[in-house]
Formats: structure tokens, sequence, C-alpha cells
């Protein structure tokens, strides 16, 4: 059962039931394979639906054909290769894969221009290519936006474009959602079998009733809310949402810079506390590094722009970012503390993507520590389960890579954590002990028990821990 809830004026809260199509009856192309579109469309063709995904790149469409992923996210070779033996699932470059379909998800990348404000030239490319074929198509066609996009795009950008390339009419001929996407990445296939919640904004009622009917059949017996919406109301959400986890992140890493000041103070133990309490939660608590990845960073410059834009304050979210810029900055700090020259110095870094789990490496606070850590002219080393080949080429020879956790520590002078990986939290103050030139860690996401580490002889500095006391 699902429960709707609509916009002012509409039933917040009906049971529907609607009778289960075979989902073999909706074909749809997903346009964009990065992240979120490779995972999209291997989730939905195992669930049944016809999926043809398109992308320009073809080294990537090439890739994807043969069953071989270029994004690393658990256990998606393997429902990939199940999809294309199935034959649920094919790639292509060509657009003319629109016309065989009746549902299009947009799911190209909305990157940041130089000033903040999000730059949305895929997106117009795409819904260019989609309306010029929408004049050879006959039958109706929906056009799903699922990349995030700021509040108004639909509306006046993508709109537009459909029409004008089209020669059609909207709501006649074809409808118009916004459908923005939550997943978190080292998540992904997990997330989109279970979604919190399914946000629709919708052209008009038509769009929003074809895509509802569409999840309701992929989530089949499955109770998640679905928000029906307007189009600015959809994509404002999205924003919202991840401008909120920016600012739970930032504020307890503003607390933590507290505690780095006083001798008796842990972020962790402060975090836990605030966490219990049930209007504020323990997620999105946890002193560090500062958030990377390629969503939240640009999604609060955008907004930001937004703000600035329509002349409203936007100083909360600046001082979201400018926390979150600084943040890694203070690892280097603790580090000259403890080594007092880094020049020549053996640094190791334990963790590259910006979370675990993925392989993403976009906005990863480890980029900027080893940016920093060049310009000291410090040797840096550098382990990662998934992204060391991504980050080679970025440094290349300007450091060097390992493949596993010991070849990286060995000899080192100072290891810092900047992921936690798994991997990462097995190690024991021996693994470190027995491979270290000094034992210092700078354990930049919490993952080890201070007071173990510092039993054991090691000089063990974590952020919003200040020195060497509790
Ligand atoms: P990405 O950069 O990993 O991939 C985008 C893909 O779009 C690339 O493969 C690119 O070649 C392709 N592309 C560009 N122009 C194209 C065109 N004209 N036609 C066809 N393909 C084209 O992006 P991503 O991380 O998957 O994010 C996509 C969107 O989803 C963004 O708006 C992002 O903000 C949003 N989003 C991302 C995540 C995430 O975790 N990555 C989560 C939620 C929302």
């Amino acid at each position: 059962m699902w429960v709707n809830q609509g916009p002012i004026g509409r039933p917040l809260a009906t049971l529907l039931t609607v009778s289960v199509k075979k989902m073999n009856n909706y074909s749809v192309t997903v346009i964009g394979l990065g992240y979120v579109g490779i995972t999209m469309s291997v989730f939905l063709a195992n669930k049944g639906v016809n999926v043809i995904g398109i992308d320009i790149d073809y080294d990537k469409v090439k890739h994807l054909s043969a069953g071989i992923s270029p994004i690393y996210e658990k256990n998606i070779e393997k429902y990939l290769v199940k999809a294309l033996n199935d034959k649920k699932l094919s790639f292509t470059t060509d657009y003319n894969a629109v016309l065989k379909t009746n549902i299009s998800f947009i799911t190209v990348g909305t990157p940041s221009n130089p000033d903040g404000s999000i730059n949305i030239n895929y997106v117009k490319n795409t819904t260019k290519s989609i309306g010029e074929l929408l004049k050879e198509k006959k039958d109706y066609h929906l056009i799903v936006t699922r990349s995030t996009v700021i509040p108004g795009t639909n509306h006046n950008v993508i709109k537009p474009i459909l029409e004008k390339n089209s020669g059609k009419r909207i709501g006649k001929d074809f409808g118009l959602c916004m459908n923005p996407e939550f997943l978190k990445e080292g998540n992904a296939m997990k997330d989109l079998e279970k979604p919190s919640r399914i946000v629709i904004g919708e052209f008009d009622k038509n769009s929003g009733d074809l895509l509802e009917k569409f999840y309701r059949q992929v989530y089949r017996g499955l109770k998640i809310p679905i928000i029906r919406t307007y189009l600015s109301t959809a994509e404002l959400i999205k924003y919202a949402n991840n401008a909120f986890l920016a600012t739970k992140i930032s504020f307890i890493n503003m607390i933590s810079r507290i505690c780095d000041k006083l001798t008796d103070c842990d972020i962790n133990t402060i975090a836990y506390a605030i966490g219990l309490d049930p209007r504020i939660s323990p997620l999105f608590l946890r002193a560090g590094l500062g958030y990377g990845g390629s969503c939240l960073p640009k999604d609060v410059k955008a907004l930001i722009s937004f703000l600035n834009m329509n002349n409203l304050d936007s100083s909360l979210l600046y001082a979201v970012n400018r926390i979150n810029n600084t943040q890694p900055l203070n690892v280097i700090k603790i580090c000259e503390q403890a080594l007092q020259t880094l020049k020549n110095k053996k640094i190791s870094i334990l963790g590259l993507a910006f979370k675990p789990d993925t392989d993403d490496i976009r906005n990863s606070p480890s980029l900027k520590i080893i940016d920093e850590l060049i310009h000291r002219e410090a040797h840096v080393t550098l382990y990662d389960p998934k992204a060391v080949d991504k980050v080679k080429k970025i440094f290349a020879e300007k450091i060097s890579y390992s493949y596993s956790v010991h070849q990286c520590i060995n000899q080192a002078d100072c290891v810092i954590i900047a992921t936690e990986w798994d991997e990462f939290k097995k190690l024991t103050p021996q693994d470190f002990l027995k491979s270290m030139k000094k034992p210092i860690i700078i354990d930049g996401r919490g993952i080890y028990n201070h007071k173990e580490f510092r039993e054991k002889g090691i000089v063990y500095k974590r952020i919003g821990l200040g020195p060497y006391k509790i």
C-alpha cells in the first residue's frame, strides 16, 4: 500500500489500490550514465522494466554493454550482468532509443560553474535531443528530470526547450515531472530497492499519475511515501535536503573546533549525547574532515548562489560551506604540531574516496590534504581499496601509490585516516606499531578507540579530541 501525500488542496494521505500491471509494459530510457544513471538503469532492469541507457561517452557505453561498470558500487556488476543476460537492459549513444520507450529519465550531471551556480548545459543538450525526437513520436511520452536542478529549471528551461524542439504541446503530447534522486553513493542499490520516499513534482496531474503508477509497480508490495507536488517544490526539496545534511556536518565540526581547544572535551561523546535527542538524531553528526562527493558541496554552493540571486540572506549556508572548506586543513595543523616540519617526512593517507564503499573522489577531503602536503614537501603515499587509480590520474608522479595498507604505512612518520573503510577499522595498534617509523596516527574519521591506541604507545590524535588528555 502507498501513502500519497499531495500539495495543499489535494488529499494528504490517500491509500491507493491500483491493479498491478506487468512491468514489461514499460520501456524507459535513462539518459546520462553516471552514478545515478547506471545504478538506476541496473535497478529498474532487474525489476523487469525494459531499460535503454543512453550516454554520449562511447567508452562508457561500450564497457557497460560488456558488463563492466565504470563506477564502483556494491553488487553493481552482478546486477548489471544479470540484466544484460535477461535482455532487460541495453546501452547506446543513439538518442533514437527514446522513440522505443514511454518514459525518459534525465540523469546527466549538473556541475558547478566557477561562481558556484549550477551549470545546466548538459540538461539543456539532453532536453533538446529529446525534443527533436518527440517531433517524430506518435504516442505520449513522459520526461522525468532526476538531475538536481535549481527551482524553476523544469518550468522555465526544460519545458520551453521541449516545446520548441518538438513543435508539440506539453500536457497533450508529452508530460514532465521533477523526480529528485536521494540515493547515497556506497549504498545506492539498497537505497533504490527501498527509498525513504519518492518525490514527484508534476507539470500536470496526468504526468504525476503516470509516474506514480510506474513507481507503484516497481515497488509493489512495499509501503513507500510518495509526495506529489509542484515542479519547483520538488526541485527545492532536493536542495533543502542536502543543505540540511551539510549544515549538520558543519555544525558538529564547528563544535569539534571548540573541543580541540579544551583539555577535557571529546566531540564523539557530545555527538552521541545530542544525537539521542529525537529532534536531532545521531545521523550526519560525526566530526571529521567534512563532507565531499559530487552532491553536498555543489548543492550547497548552488543554493547560496540562488539565494544571492534572489537577494535573500545566504549567510547560514555560506558559513556551512566555509567551515567545510577549511575542515580538512585541521589535519595538516595537527600533523605539523606532531612532526614540527613535514618536509621530507613520509605521510601515509589511508582513504581517498569521499566516503567508504564508493570509488568517487569528487571533492574528497583527501585531495585537499594531499595538495597541502605536497606544498609542504612531504613524501605522500596513498592507499584506498577502490580509488587509487582515480587519484593517480590527478597527481601522477608527484606522490606514491600503494595497493595495500601495509605497503602504504611501512616506515611512515605519520598516518592520516581519511575514509572510514571497514578494512581500516579492523587494523589494530600492533599493525601500526610494527610498520611505522614513528607511531603517529591522525584519525580524521574517528574510527579507533583512542584509549586502546594510546595505551599501546601510539600518538593518537583525532578531530575534536584535544591534546592528549582523556
Ligand atoms: P556523473 O557526472 O557521474 O554522470 C553524468 C553522465 O551524464 C556522464 O556519464 C556524462 O557522460 C553524461 N552526459 C552528459 N551530457 C550528456 C548528454 N547530452 N546525453 C547523454 N549523456 C550525457 O553524474 P551523477 O553523479 O550520476 O549525477 C547526475 C545528477 O544526479 C546530478 O544532477 C547530481 O547532482 C544528481 N545526483 C547525484 C547523486 C550522486 O550520488 N552521485 C545523488 C543524487 C542526485
